[in-house]
């Protein structure tokens, strides 16, 4: 471990050289943390401090840091057979996509990336080649939501809904429209959340009707929107929106990056609704981030369209990372330890307490709205709760008081609209109650300690 001061100063001068950080901006002002060990929700830094990470990495680390069992079966995978495509197959890859049905609690077949945009990359293609080969070629538009977050590719970006992480990239893949999304909080005055939330839904079927159902392949959403703000759906949006993907034809992509593996306090996001979706997209938690995998699972009868249709049929993407046997072998270990720590459970339990202590902070002048699903948590900070005028600063300064008090937390939402003021938490399902009471504590104290 590296502990002494001058070390850290070589650290950062070697970062500052050769490395390019992901998403923040360089500002010498601030040197990054560099991280150096990770035990259960801990990590520690090259000056031996250590934080609660209250955001699991990039809300990934779903079964907490340390895990030797996931090392072993990396390792013990890598000695056996480190790599074959899967353009033939190998036994961890057809055991994680059996265990994935279970979890599916349906009948999927799984196509195994390297990440969440992979994953929504290879669910557009195949929504475009399904509609084709089923005599409908015009299909192929989707239908996203404005503050959604889907991927950095160019697909997977132009299905984003954050004009912020766009403009500078574009143009990006065509054929993505965007509908406002079901932001209660933000809903207008007089409405009832019911009436908005199926105000929203409609808003997609006629942006569907308005641009032709026949060019229409399909729509993606989040269960709920994650990075963007954790905008929760009432139920009857999702049960809407299911309603007009049926009607109209239209797949029902639902990206499960975040939400799935038990984040939410059940097994995938949209098992809190009455969904059949035909194309699930998953990453983060299929290893708890310990190696990149992720997957494209998609409903049986689609598949077979692709099995039987003589013009088509073959689905022409590969890719050489895509299900290597280590990170198979890994996630199949990750699950196993989900199930027997009973982690899904323990997400919905340690995430109704987390609620039930940060809804207090209602009181306070600046904390507008707290938001939860299962254990992801958003508290949204205003500078006036009557014009919800956003507080991005006031979300800047909690994440700093949090960190020098060891507590890592994020910062959501979209940044044009300015709306970055969203403070996110999504800790290890593996926390502890000790774990939950110092995140309570120390959140608690950064927002009461506002002006
Ligand atoms: N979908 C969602 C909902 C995400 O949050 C993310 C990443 N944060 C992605 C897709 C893209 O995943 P990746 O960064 O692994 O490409």
């Amino acid at each position: 471990m590296i502990t002494a001061q001058n070390k850290t100063e070589d650290l950062i001068a070697k970062d500052r050289k050769y490395l390019w950080h992901h998403l923040v901006p360089y500002n010498e002002a601030v040197p990054p943390t560099v991280v150096v060990e990770a035990e259960g929700s801990w990590v520690t830094d090259s000056n031996g401090k250590k934080y609660l990470d209250g955001m699991s990495g990039l809300w990934c680390v779903n079964v907490g840091y340390g895990r030797e069992e996931l090392a072993q079966a990396a390792y013990d995978q890598l000695k056996t057979m480190p790599y074959f495509p899967l353009a033939q197959s190998h036994l961890p890859a057809i055991q994680l996509a059996e265990k994935l049905n279970e979890w599916l609690e349906g009948e999927y077949v799984i196509f195994f990336s390297n990440s969440g945009s992979d994953a929504n990359e290879t669910a557009f293609k195949i929504a475009r080649q399904y509609h084709q080969q089923n005599g409908e070629p015009s299909r192929y538009k989707f239908v996203s939501r404005y503050r959604a977050y889907h991927g950095n590719s160019m697909g997977a970006l132009a299905a984003t809904g954050q004009a912020v992480r766009k403009y500078k990239y574009e143009p990006l893949a065509p054929g993505f429209v965007h509908v406002r999304p079901p932001d209660s909080y933000r809903r207008p005055a007089g409405q009832s959340i019911e009436e908005f939330n199926l105000q929203c839904a409609q808003s997609i079927e006629d942006t569907i009707i308005w641009e032709g159902k026949e060019t229409v392949a399909g729509v993606i959403m989040e269960p709920a929107i994650t990075g963007g703000g954790i905008i929760v759906p009432h139920p009857i949006y999702m049960e809407k929106v299911q309603e007009v993907c049926n009607k109209h034809g239209v797949l029902l992509i639902i990206d499960e990056v975040i939400c799935g593996f038990g984040r939410t306090g059940k097994k995938f996001g949209h098992m809190h609704f009455n969904m059949k979706p035909d194309i699930i997209t998953m990453a983060k938690g299929l290893t708890s981030g310990y190696l990149p995998l992720s997957a494209t699972a998609v409903r049986k009868d689609i598949y077979e369209t692709f099995k039987t249709s003589e013009e088509y049929g073959y689905f022409r993407h590969v890719n050489t990372f895509g299900g290597t046997p280590a990170a198979c072998a890994l996630a199949l270990k990750n699950l196993e330890i989900m199930e027997r720590e009973n982690l899904v459970e323990r997400a919905h339990i340690l995430g109704e307490r987390l609620r039930a202590e940060m809804v207090e902070l209602l009181d306070h002048p600046s904390v507008g709205d707290i938001r939860s699903f299962g254990f992801l948590l958003g508290i949204e900070l205003v500078e006036d709760k009557v014009t919800k005028d956003p507080a991005a600063a006031k979300v800047g300064k909690v994440i700093a008081e949090c960190k020098a008090n060891g507590l890592i937390v994020g910062r959501n939402g979209d940044t044009v609209a300015g709306y970055n003021n969203v403070i996110a938490l999504s800790p290890p399902l593996s926390a502890t109650d000790e774990d939950v009471d110092f995140i309570i504590g120390t959140l608690k104290n950064a927002i009461r300690n506002l002006q």
